[in-house]
């Protein structure tokens, strides 16, 4: 790690999706009582991502914001939606200056899906799994989500940092609250607090223990027909069965006709994302992840 008084920052984005409202209350409740967020070796601040989409409970205004962070676009000065524009703003605000005091970044969203609380650790960077072993540690009810390979991984707000990670709730219905996420996610973010704070302190945590991470292999779209028409279902025994295995022939869609659709793949996968509603208009029906372990173990750098 580099020296501590570098890492001590901690931006908690909320509302990046406009009609993901755990996360921007959260931001907007942090941002009324700041000490909550402060720790002795961490300086929390604040994050509202995307104003003008919260005001109006929308996703996003012209485009997602949450695919506007690849390094051309931010210096594309020939772009310029409200997002593109918001984005660009976001990246002055995290980067210039005192880049390496912002390091850390914490990224709150929700979800249709059943995802309880998976964090999404911003990269493959040691300190970032440590974090995620550690909150696995106290809860074992969190799950780590990885998504290699896409360029969407570029695009995202967590990717203007170095350390840090996104956390996705769910299930909860676009533009609501859900008091039990609202709490369990809140949990989270201290968490998050207090092992920076141990960690800037200079005392090393004693970790030593696996990690499980589901890594995204592929994303699934609707059966569709000639026109792009969805054509099927997300299968009723498939339902909030986000992070459960799916066996080669088990249910994974149904037609409006009530054929089954099997899923074809021939080793078992974990979906993830099942039926997200705001993955609807991207083609994308479920993530499907495979379960890889990993020994994570308190070596400083
Ligand atoms: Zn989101």
């Amino acid at each position: 790690m580099e020296s501590t008084d570098s890492n001590n920052r901690v931006t908690i984005v909320g509302g990046t999706h406009g009609n993901e409202w755990i996360g921007a209350y959260l931001v907007k409740k942090f941002e009324q009582i700041p000490h909550l967020i402060q720790r002795e070796h961490v300086e929390g601040v604040t994050l509202l991502a995307n104003p003008l989409a919260l005001a109006e409970n929308r996703r996003y205004i012209d485009k997602d914001l949450n695919r506007c962070f690849r390094r051309e676009d931010l210096e594309d000065l020939t772009i310029s939606s409200y997002e593109e524009n918001r984005a660009k703003d976001i990246a002055e605000m995290l980067n210039l200056g005192e880049k390496s005091k912002r390091d850390w970044v914490i990224d709150l969203h929700s979800s249709t899906a059943n995802m309880g609380i998976t964090i999404i650790p911003v990269n493959d960077h040691p300190v970032n799994l440590q974090l995620a072993a550690y909150l696995c540690s106290i809860n074992p009810l969190i799950k780590v989500y990885r998504w290699h390979g896409f360029e969407q991984e570029q695009s995202c707000l967590r990717s203007l940092c170095s350390w840090g990670c996104a956390i996705e709730v769910g299930a909860v219905a676009q533009g609501t609250l859900d008091a039990n996420l609202f709490r369990q996610t809140e949990e989270t973010v201290h968490a998050i607090l207090n092992y920076l704070n141990i960690i800037n302190s200079e005392t090393i945590p004693e970790l030593d223990y696996p990690l499980i991470i589901y890594q995204g292999i592929e994303a699934i779209d609707y059966p569709r027909n000639e026109k792009g028409e969805i054509q099927a279902m997300i299968h009723p025994q498939l339902q909030f069965q986000d992070y459960h295995p799916l066996h080669p022939g088990a249910p994974m869609f149904l037609t409006f006709e009530g054929e089954t659709i099997a899923y074809t793949g021939d080793s078992v996968v974990y979906p993830v994302f099942i039926n997200e509603a705001a993955y609807y208009e991207k083609g994308i029906a479920m993530c499907l992840t495979q379960k890889k372990r990993y020994e994570i173990r308190s070596v400083r750098e």
